[in-house]
């Protein structure tokens, strides 16, 4: 039996749909987190017969007007797959909004059933919702369910009560609400789109009592003016995200690293005394400085990144970040950007993949588009490690570094914006109404298993394509041309430096023309925490952590010393990794939610330019101010900037004429 769940965006179909598999899937505090469709088994303890149970989750929809194409891989997946059993979460706080999709649902003519959800803030609201006669009015069986909760939540009778309905021979005869069959013109639409709001308006009235303003409402509503203030709010978050920055990379993470990077240093110590001596040195170099030392310098900065994800999860939790949205909003919405393109970016500082992906929610085309152009800007998980090594190497971990790479993301972001609005000549404008989640205390577990699903997917990374990578960067480097091993004074002389040294030349303006920089941002492109690899292992620094070890030879100006450059330079070569493209998996999304080439490109193009062009200011300007000249490459490096935006700007010219598909035709791949 195929059993699918459709609901609106944050109706709990994640949590309902863990809560019945007993999966794991990323549960979000806002709209719009589910974009792909997911699949699993009924688990045993509420199949206790084992019949044949396969659930489908899908993405969020408020209608199934092919507007977004979230709502037509809902639309698609019903029409197509022909599910035996609907389960329609509908948000009991949010009966009006939620129900207005159930009436295009009861009307497929596939059975439905009505998961009427977080019914735990029923009571807690003191509203009243007469479930039977809900029931009644919508022809269907409605049961009451409380996904977060994990016993009495109403999950066994819900399937108890789809496979009943699955089996039944009786059609499921649906009220008759719009009263059109099969609307063709957009007329018809129209017409059946206002019966369905009458029809959910009459039901709402009858069946739902609400309680008006209750006081801890206005008490969250007070909060809100003060967090949610259109000043107010910004200063709010910087200081927000700094307390963060400061838990993880100074106060609570170093402690965990510490003990981490001293058992990564145990393995290097023990596969060296277990090698010995007569190993060959190229091999020895291979497993001990490319393997080991490598994945080491990038596993090293995990519990960091751990205890950020874990704060930045509390945070969603709560309903703050929901907040953080609202007052962004203002901002991009100036700059034409949709309200909707706030949410793709929040989910983006986790990782750039599924943030891309989450631009599919936006119906206008360009501004689908520049929000996976410019999602990337925002620092991902990926970064972290960079932004922890270069704030520890030439800041002493000051917090301030993190927090105002995140506030340079959101500026670029809206300056980019501006340009992309200008370049197009596209000025049209989005309304989005975000509702904004209660605030409630953040659940240590749900945070914990959101760390947890991430630790692991760093880890495999880190083992896999992180560990390949160093160990191709450590043979080009222990090896030249003539495929003899590279004398230890000369490692100029090796494949990856004669690669990376003319690329090196290009970077000369903007501080770090050295071909151990330009290497480690070129594997970057492939994943991000290649960047920290890189470096470790053709500067054959093992780890960057251990702060201890660090200070016996001088203290953590030792790798700076090691870097050979500026702090300006590292300033710069922080920022240059950080708005550069992100890595291949990234522009991969990019381009299957951009469906252009030109896009594609232009976005390429842009990244670059934007990347190179704000490393070149930070370098140059810093070094004015610091030594009271411009760095060397001034003028070659202005002549770049302007050659670039020549470019980017002829070929996102290009990109935005023609080829426009409506939003609605476009294919969707799931
Ligand atoms: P989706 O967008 O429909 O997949 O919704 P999610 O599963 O991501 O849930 C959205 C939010 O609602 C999350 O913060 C959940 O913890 C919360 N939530 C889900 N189900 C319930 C419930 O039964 N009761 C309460 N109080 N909160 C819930």
């Amino acid at each position: 039996m195929k059993i699918a769940l459709a609901g609106n965006p944050n109706s709990g179909k994640t949590t309902l749909f863990n809560a019945i598999t007993g999966k794991i899937e990323h549960v979000g505090n806002w709209s719009g987190v589910t974009v792909e469709k997911k699949e699993g088994d009924v688990k045993q303890s509420l199949n206790p017969r084992n019949e044949d149970l396969v659930v489908v989750d899908l993405p969020g929809a408020y209608s199934m007007s092919p507007y977004t194409s979230e709502e037509s891989i809902t639309r698609d997946f019903v029409q197509n797959e022909n599910p035996d059993v609907i389960i329609n979460i509908v948000d009991s706080t949010n009966l009006s909004r939620s129900l207005f999709f159930t009436t295009q649902l009861l009307e497929l003519g596939i059975p439905v059933i009505i998961a009427l959800n977080k019914s735990d803030l029923i009571d807690k609201k003191g509203n009243t919702i007469d479930v039977p006669a809900l029931s009644d009015a919508l022809k269907c069986p409605v049961i009451l369910t409380s996904a977060t909760k994990s016993s009495d939540n109403g999950m066994p009778k819900l399937i108890d009560a789809v496979i009943t309905l699955g089996k039944s021979n009786k059609k499921q005869i649906p009220p008759n609400i719009s009263g059109v069959k099969k609307a063709s013109t957009k007329e018809d639409f129209e017409k059946a789109d206002k019966k369905r709001y009458a029809f959910v308006n009459n039901v709402v009235t009858e069946v739902e009592r609400r309680k008006v303003s209750s006081e801890k409402q206005t008490l969250q509503d007070q909060v809100d003016r003060i967090i949610a203030h259109k000043w107010l709010g910004i200063p709010i978050f910087a200081a927000i995200i700094w307390l963060v920055f400061s838990i993880s990379q100074s106060w609570v993470g170093p402690l965990l690293a510490d003990t981490f990077v001293g058992w990564i240093d145990m393995l290097y110590e023990g596969i060296a005394s277990l090698l010995g001596e007569d190993v060959n040195p190229v091999v020895a170099a291979l497993l001990l400085d490319g393997i080991i030392g490598g994945v080491g310098a990038v596993v090293g900065f995990l519990p960091l990144i751990m205890v950020l994800f874990f704060c930045l999860a509390l945070l969603e939790d709560s309903g703050y970040m929901a907040r953080v949205a609202i007052v962004l909003d203002r901002f991009f919405k100036k700059v034409g950007l949709s309200g909707r393109s706030i949410i793709p970016m929040i989910i983006g500082t986790g990782c750039g993949i599924p943030g891309v992906m989450a631009t599919r929610t936006i119906k206008n085309e360009r501004q689908r588009r520049t929000t996976a152009m410019l999602t990337p800007f925002m620092p991902c998980g990926a970064k972290l490690p960079i932004i922890a090594l270069f704030a520890g190497v030439f800041f002493g971990d000051n917090s301030w570094v993190g927090t105002s790479m995140y506030f340079l993301g959101i500026a670029v972001i809206i300056i980019s914006a501006l340009i992309i609005r200008k370049i197009t000549g596209d000025y049209s404008k989005s309304y989005f109404i975000m509702e904004l989640p209660e605030y409630r205390l953040p659940s240590l577990k749900r945070a914990a298993i959101s760390v947890l699903m991430r630790a692991k997917a760093f880890i495999i990374k880190a083992g896999t394509i992180i560990l390949v990578c160093n160990a191709v960067v450590q043979i080009l480097q222990s090896f030249n041309w003539q495929l003899q091993v590279v004398a230890e004074n000369a490692p100029e002389t090796s494949i990856l430096a004669s690669i990376a040294s003319p690329l090196a030349v290009l970077f000369i303006p903007l501080g770090f023309g050295l071909w151990q920089f330009a290497a480690a941002a070129v594997t970057g492109f492939i994943a991000k925490e290649n960047v920290v690899g890189t470096l470790a292992v053709c500067f054959s620094i093992t780890n960057f952590i251990d702060v201890e070890e660090l200070a016996l030879v001088g203290g953590s100006t030792e790798v700076s010393t090691i870097f050979g450059i500026s702090a300006v330079a590292g300033l710069a070569y922080l920022v240059f990794n950080l708005f550069t493209p992100p890595c291949f998996a990234a522009i991969g999304a990019m381009n299957s939610e951009m469906e252009s080439r030109k896009w594609l490109l232009g976005a390429v193009g842009f990244q670059l330019g934007m990347g190179y062009t704000l490393a070149f200011f930070v370098y140059q300007i810093g070094t004015l101010i610091t030594t009271g000249t411009v760095g060397s490459g001034f003028i070659g490096g202005l002549i770049a900037v302007a050659l670039i935006a020549a470019c980017v700007g002829y070929l996102m010219r290009k990109g935005s004429k023609g080829n426009e598909i409506s939003a609605g035709m476009r294919s969707v791949k799931v």
